[in-house]
C-alpha cells in the first residue's frame, strides 16, 4: 500500500492507487503523487500536543494518532508542540465563540473549536445562503465538470451533531468594548473569543463602463450561477487578468462552447507564478485549445449600453464581448477590523498563533495578514482557521507559514510552481531546463531550493514541495541533482 498526496490541497490517501478524484477538491488522479515517507516517528516523552505536518490538525495525546482523523496523512507525520496552558480564564462550558465567515477558513476555525471545546458555543456567521463550500471548485463547477452538490462540504447534519450554530446573517460592526458583533438585520452576537474570518472580494478596476450588465465577477456560487444564467453556446466571453482564476475561468467557459479571450497586461502569464518562459509555453498549449490570450494589453474601457457589448484595449484593438469576467486578483475584507480599530495593514496582522492586536480577536484566511503575507489560498486558509480555532478554544497552536503552491485545474495542463518564483536579490541562481515539451526550473540560494516550476510532466512536484518546504540543503536530495545535472 502506498501514500499519495493531492498536490492541489494536500489531502492523503492511502492505497495502491490514487483515487479518481480528490474527496477534499475534486482534482484528478493526476494530481496525486506518490509520499515518500521516510520521517521517524518522534515520541519525546514529555510531548502532550501532535501537529499534523499536512494539514496542521492538532491532537492532545502523549502520543501521535496512527492516521490524521482530518486528512489522513499518517501518523509518522505528526511533529509534537509543547503545551503550554491555556490563556483563557473562562470555563469550558460558558465560553461564547464567533467564528465570522463561512469560508474555508471559518469552518475550519469553528470544528478546531469544536474539537478543543466540548461545550463552548460556537456560532459561523455568513452573509452566503449556502452552507460552506469548496469555493475553489467553482471553476469546475462552471465547466461542467461537477454538479452544484458536488461544492458542499458538510451538511445541516453534520452541524447540528457539532453543534456548531450556523447563522445565516451579514455582519456590520464589531463593538471590542462591549465584545459584540451587529448585525445587518438587528441582531447582535455577544463573544469571548472572535474569529475573523470573512475573506477577500475580487478587485475591480475602476474601468468605465464596468458596471454594465454581463460584467461579473468570480468569488461565489451566485456569481457562478449567474454566469451560466448568461452564458449561451454562442457567447463572446472576455476575461480580465491572465492569473489563476482567469485561466480556470476562461478555460470553463470555453469548455461550454464559448469564444474566449484572456487579455493580461503583463507580458506573459501567470507571472507570479512561472517564469517567462513557462508563461509562454502555457499560452502556446492554451490558444492551441482554442483560447485567443493577448498579452502586455490593458484595458481602457468596456463599451455597450445597458449590457456590456465589447471591450477596448488601450493598443486601440477592439474586442466583441457579451459577458465580461473581470479576475483581477482579490483584497482582504479587512474594513470591520479596520473600523474596530484593529492592527490592519492590508488584511488583518496576525501572529503566529492567529491573534490580532486585540487579544480577543483573531483571523485567519485570505482576511489575515501573517508574517507580512497574504496568502489568498486554500490551504492557507484551511491551516490557519485550525490554529485560529485551536487558540481560540483555549488550546495552543502555531502557523509557521506555508511555501505556496499552484496547480492548474480545468485546463488539462500538467503545471506546477511552488515557492519563490521571483528572487529579490542577485544571489538566487536559475535552472531552466526544457525538453520535449517539458520544462522544469529550480531557484536556489546558499544550498536551498526556494521555489520550483514544473511544465508538462508534474510526477516530481511532491518531491520538490518537500524539499522547499523543509528548507534544508540542496545536497541532502540526490534525486534533485538527478533531476538538474549541471546542480
Ligand atoms: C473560483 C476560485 C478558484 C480558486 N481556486 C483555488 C485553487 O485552485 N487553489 C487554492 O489554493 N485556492 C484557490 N482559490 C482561493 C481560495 O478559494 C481562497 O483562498 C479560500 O476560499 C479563502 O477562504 P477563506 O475562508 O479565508 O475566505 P472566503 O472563502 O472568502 O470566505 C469568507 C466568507 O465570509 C463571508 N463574509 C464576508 N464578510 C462578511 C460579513 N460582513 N458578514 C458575514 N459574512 C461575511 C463571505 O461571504 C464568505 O462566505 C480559488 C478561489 C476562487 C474564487
Amino acid at each position: 500500500m502506498k501514500t499519495w498526496k493531492c498536490e492541489v490541497c494536500g489531502y492523503i490517501h492511502s492505497g495502491d492507487k490514487p483515487p479518481y478524484s480528490c474527496p477534499v477538491c475534486g482534482a484528478d488522479e493526476d494530481c496525486f503523487n506518490v509520499l515518500e515517507i521516510n520521517a521517524e516517528k518522534k515520541t519525546p516523552a514529555t510531548a502532550e500536543l501532535w501537529k499534523c505536518g499536512i494539514c496542521n490538525y492538532l491532537h492532545k495525546a502523549t502520543e501521535s494518532p496512527s492516521v490524521c482523523p482530518v486528512c489522513s496523512a499518517s501518523g509518522n507525520l505528526f511533529v509534537p508542540l509543547s503545551i503550554t496552558d491555556s490563556p483563557v480564564t473562562q470555563s469550558d462550558d460558558t465560553l461564547r465563540i464567533v467564528v465570522l465567515g463561512g469560508g474555508i477558513a471559518g469552518l475550519t476555525a469553528a470544528t478546531e473549536a469544536r474539537r478543543q471545546s466540548p461545550h463552548a458555543s460556537i456560532r459561523l456567521v455568513s452573509r452566503e445562503r449556502s452552507l460552506p463550500y469548496y469555493r475553489l471548485n467553482l471553476t469546475r463547477f462552471l465547466a461542467g465538470d461537477i454538479a452544484e452538490k458536488e461544492l458542499q462540504i458538510q451538511s445541516q447534519q453534520w452541524f447540528d451533531e457539532q453543534s456548531i450554530n450556523c447563522i445565516s446573517a451579514e455582519a456590520t460592526l464589531i463593538d471590542r468594548d462591549k465584545r459584540f458583533v451587529y448585525l445587518r438585520d438587528g441582531g447582535q452576537l455577544v463573544y469571548d473569543r472572535l474569529v475573523l474570518t470573512n475573506g477577500a472580494h475580487p478587485f475591480i478596476p475602476p474601468f468605465p463602463g464596468v458596471t454594465r450588465d454581463g460584467v461579473s465577477v468570480l468569488r461565489t456560487i451566485e456569481d457562478a450561477r449567474s454566469i451560466l444564467k448568461r452564458l449561451t453556446p454562442s457567447s463572446c466571453v472576455v476575461c480580465i487578468g491572465g492569473g489563476l482564476l482567469g485561466l480556470e475561468t476562461a478555460g470553463a467557459m470555453a469548455r461550454q462552447g464559448a469564444t474566449v479571450t484572456v487579455v493580461e497586461g503583463f507580458s506573459s502569464l501567470l507571472p507570479r507564478q512561472l517564469p517567462p518562459r513557462a508563461g509562454n509555453m502555457l499560452q502556446q498549449r492554451l490558444e492551441a485549445q482554442g483560447l485567443t490570450i493577448l498579452c502586455g494589453e490593458t484595458v481602457k474601457e468596456l463599451a455597450g449600453d445597458e449590457s456590456v457589448r465589447g471591450v477596448l484595449l488601450e493598443s486601440g484593438r477592439q474586442l466583441p464581448a457579451d459577458l465580461v469576467i473581470v479576475t483581477a486578483g482579490v483584497r482582504p475584507n479587512s474594513y470591520l477590523a479596520r473600523q474596530a480599530g484593529l492592527t490592519v495593514h492590508q488584511g488583518i496582522v496576525v501572529d503566529d498563533r492567529m491573534f490580532s492586536s486585540d487579544p480577543a480577536i483573531l483571523a485567519a484566511g485570505d482576511v489575515a495578514e501573517h508574517r507580512g503575507t497574504l496568502y489568498g489560498i486554500w490551504p492557507a486558509g484551511y491551516a490557519q482557521g485550525v490554529v485560529a480555532g485551536c487558540n481560540a478554544a483555549g488550546g495552543r497552536a502555531e502557523f509557521d507559514g506555508l511555501a505556496p503552491s499552484t496547480r492548474i485545474k480545468v485546463l488539462d495542463v500538467d503545471l506546477f510552481s511552488c515557492g519563490q518564483i521571483h528572487p529579490e536579490d542577485a544571489s538566487t541562481s536559475l535552472h531552466e531546463q526544457e525538453l520535449n515539451g517539458v520544462y522544469r526550473a529550480i531557484f536556489c540560494r546558499d544550498g536551498q531550493l526556494l521555489g520550483a516550476v514544473l511544465y508538462g510532466d508534474t510526477t516530481t512536484a511532491g518531491l520538490l514541495k518537500e524539499i522547499v518546504e523543509s528548507g534544508r540543503q540542496i545536497s541532502e536530495f540526490p534525486e534533485l541533482v538527478t533531476l538538474f545535472p549541471k546542480l
